[in-house]
């Protein structure tokens, strides 16, 4: 069986140094905000180049929380991708804005920002870019939008943690960046976690208070925050991890350029951003045929998934914002065309030999 992430073999690379470290914050019996999140914070910060990074519980929270310091109340919009993760969206709706969707390009599959400016109102406070699958957006058209209309922007690198955009790492860009460290994530702890990254130090005082209960002294509560902290265990997972991820991303790159080799152009993959560098936190090709791609990896025992089967502005969920099918072409296309294939620092050239070959007699 070839999984899509593989923390078997991750446990056999680095697992001693995780026990110990989940073992060191147990015996500090400091587990909420204790000190193994002070001291990720602080590396996280430095490996970013940012002057603050504030864990959180969850990346879907890094959004809430960053869009509510940046000032996204009811009423506001922000301009976002359909093409991504439904937190993102879900964040924005939190703070009672509206998510305004625009198109993907076919190649990157990231924001177009050629779109942006038409969706442009007085309502629209953010533009919130995903770096999806580890592939920096256009940063620099985006913060020059921004700029002209006066908007903040928010990072989405749920994706992209060690992405880098014009040599700058994706989350010291806009005016916050968000982290996910969700098991799955190219830098992942065991349990839920999130980091929100920011230069001001405005939003940071307020992050600091919206994540616990509004307050920078106990039990005197300046706003209503909310309950949502990094946990100490995973801070300390994640410590180990970090010092790992710049080995991780480059294997991660290793193996993307290995399928490429293997399967040439049968069919089409993710175009890296210019001046950027992908960390592949997925990789995804456009690909005909994508069912009997899926079924004939699933009977070599090789996993797939898709990325996502629904663009965000034809969800359920979003009905009431009256989208239509044929309103986002190019994230309609991908929805219906992307195939993700394992992809993960431990994956063995042999591995993606084989995967490329199922998917090559397919075609
Ligand atoms: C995973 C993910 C999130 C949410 O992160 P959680 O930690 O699962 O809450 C948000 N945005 C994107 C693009 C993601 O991939």
């Amino acid at each position: 069986m070839i999984p899509m992430l593989d923390i078997k073999r991750e446990l056999n690379d680095i697992g001693d140094e995780i026990k110990k470290a989940v073992d060191s914050s147990i015996n500090s019996t400091m587990f909420i905000l204790g000190p193994n999140v002070k001291k990720f914070e602080e590396e996280a910060a430095k490996y970013l180049g940012c002057k603050y990074a504030v864990g959180v519980a969850s990346g879907t929270d890094a959004l809430h929380l960053a869009l509510k310091a940046i000032g996204i109340k009811e009423g506001d919009e922000v301009i976002t991708t359909p093409f991504t993760f439904i937190a993102t969206a879900e964040a924005i709706v939190y703070c009672g804005a509206k998510p305004v969707f625009v198109d993907v390009e076919e190649d990157t599959f990231n924001i177009d920002v050629r779109q942006i400016e038409s969706k442009i109102n007085d309502k629209t406070k953010a533009i919130l870019p995903v770096h999806l699958f580890g592939n920096p957006a256009n940063m620099d058209e985006i913060l020059a939008l921004a700029k002209k209309y006066n908007l903040k922007v928010v990072e989405d690198c749920a994706q992209s943690f060690g992405a880098t955009y014009k040599g700058k790492q994706t989350g010291n860009i806009g005016d916050a960046g968000c982290f996910s460290f969700f098991p799955s994530k190219n830098l992942g702890c065991y349990g839920d976690g999130g980091l929100v990254t920011t230069n001001n130090d405005e939003i940071y005082k307020t992050l600091i208070a919206l994540r616990n209960h509004g307050s920078y002294t106990r039990y005197y509560h300046e706003v209503i925050g909310f309950n949502s902290r990094l946990d100490d265990i995973q801070a300390a997972i994640l410590s180990v991890k970090l010092k790992h991820i710049d080995r991780f991303n480059q294997e991660r790159r290793n193996v993307a350029k290995l399928y490429q080799k293997y399967m040439g152009d049968i069919v089409k993959y993710q175009k890296e951003t210019d001046n950027a560098t992908n960390v592949y936190h997925q990789f995804t090709v456009v690909a005909e045929k994508r069912d009997e791609i899926m079924k004939s990896l699933s009977s070599s025992e090789i996993a797939s998934a898709v990325y996502y089967p629904v663009p965000l502005h034809l969800q359920k969920a979003f009905g009431n914002l009256n989208y239509k099918k044929g309103d986002l072409p190019v994230a309609e296309y991908l929805a219906e065309k992307v195939i993700s294939f394992p992809i993960n620092p431990y994956l063995e050239d042999e591995e993606v030999l084989v995967i490329a070959n199922t998917v090559k007699a397919v075609l």
